[in-house]
């Protein structure tokens, strides 16, 4: 089943250290803003960054690098989060039975079959090809702080005599000096993703793939090209007065080789990267390879590139 230099399936599990960033949060209530919460199976309380956040803004990196836009339908052009679904274009897509309309929504749009879509009528959805779970604090190694912010007005720093002055003409209806509360977050994170190349182009209606060889590699390097991108700074929420410091990346990537499920397990368990080793070795045609910074991580979705990637068929 291995012939050893193809992709079935791609997953990636690591360690991040990022300082100083709010990357996503629960939502602001008056002028407080709250961190994102997430509880563990241990019952502890942690910071979190969602994998909705991830799944956009890897969505958003295969946008930005694909040169040519005319390889997206309409709604992933804009970056529309319809996407197949929108209803103009849905209606130009009309076919026999949902397997034609399944074919040509794959077939018209890298970012439609790479992150998928839900569409209303006919009722048809397609599944990701990319996952991402939760960007989790590993407990004892996440901070957090809440701090006072304060907008202030220019037509507040007035002498005295202007304030009387505009105070008594009335001027001074709403009160432009504001305080407001945000969160700051430092700490070490678990992420995990996977990514499924053997699914790009397939028509998972009747099982079969809609586009050539060539066109599926274009896919699996863009998508690829997308998560260097994605690593090479922290993206998220806030980032105008809290851009994350990237401290440190370390993990480990493993990489199904046959037309078997590839592991994923937490980097939240400090031994992740010796019993994701131990599975592989055990299992064999998974290769695992390791990296213990950006540069590391970033040569081994180069090398990823020019692998062949495999079909459920073979
Ligand atoms: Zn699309």
């Amino acid at each position: 089943m291995s012939n050893g230099d193809s992709i079935f399936e791609i997953s990636l599990m690591a360690r991040v250290t990022w300082d100083l960033h709010s990357l996503n949060n629960e939502g602001t209530v008056g002028n407080v803003t709250e961190p994102r919460t997430v509880v563990l199976a241990s019952g502890q309380k942690s910071d979190g960054v969602s994998g909705e956040m991830l799944k956009h803004i890897h969505s958003y990196n295969i946008w930005l690098l694909e040169a040519d836009k005319s390889h997206f339908c309409p709604a992933c052009a804009c970056l529309h989060p319809q996407r197949a679904d929108e209803p103009k274009y849905r209606k130009t897509l009309s076919g026999k039975d949902n397997i034609e309309v399944m074919s040509k929504a794959i077939k018209n749009c890298s970012l439609c079959d790479l992150h998928g879509f839900l569409m209303q009528e006919p009722p048809i959805n397609r599944r990701s090809t990319i996952e991402f779970g939760w960007v989790v604090g590993i407990p004892e190694h996440f901070h957090r702080e809440i701090h006072l912010h304060a907008r202030h007005s220019q037509t507040e720093r007035q002498t005295k005599e202007q304030r009387a002055e505009a105070e008594q003409e009335e001027q001074r209806e709403v009160s432009a000096q504001m305080p407001y509360h945000r969160p700051t977050r430092s700490g070490i994170y678990a992420l995990v993703s996977l990514f499924q190349p053997w699914r790009i182009g397939l028509n998972e209606i009747n099982y079969e793939y809609v586009l050539g060889a060539d066109d599926r590699k274009a896919r699996y390097c863009l998508a690829l090209e997308a998560y260097k991108a994605g690593f090479m700074r922290a993206d998220g929420a806030m980032t105008s007065t809290r851009l994350a410091h990237v401290e440190a990346i370390e993990g480990i990537i493993a990489v199904s080789e046959c037309n078997f499920p590839v592991p994923v397990l937490s980097p939240l368990r400090d031994s992740y990267k010796s019993e994701v080793e131990a599975l592989a070795k055990k299992q064999g045609g998974i290769k695992v390879l390791t990296f213990a910074s950006l540069a590391q991580l970033m040569q081994i979705w180069d090398d990823l590139k020019v692998k062949a990637i495999l079909d459920f068929k073979k």
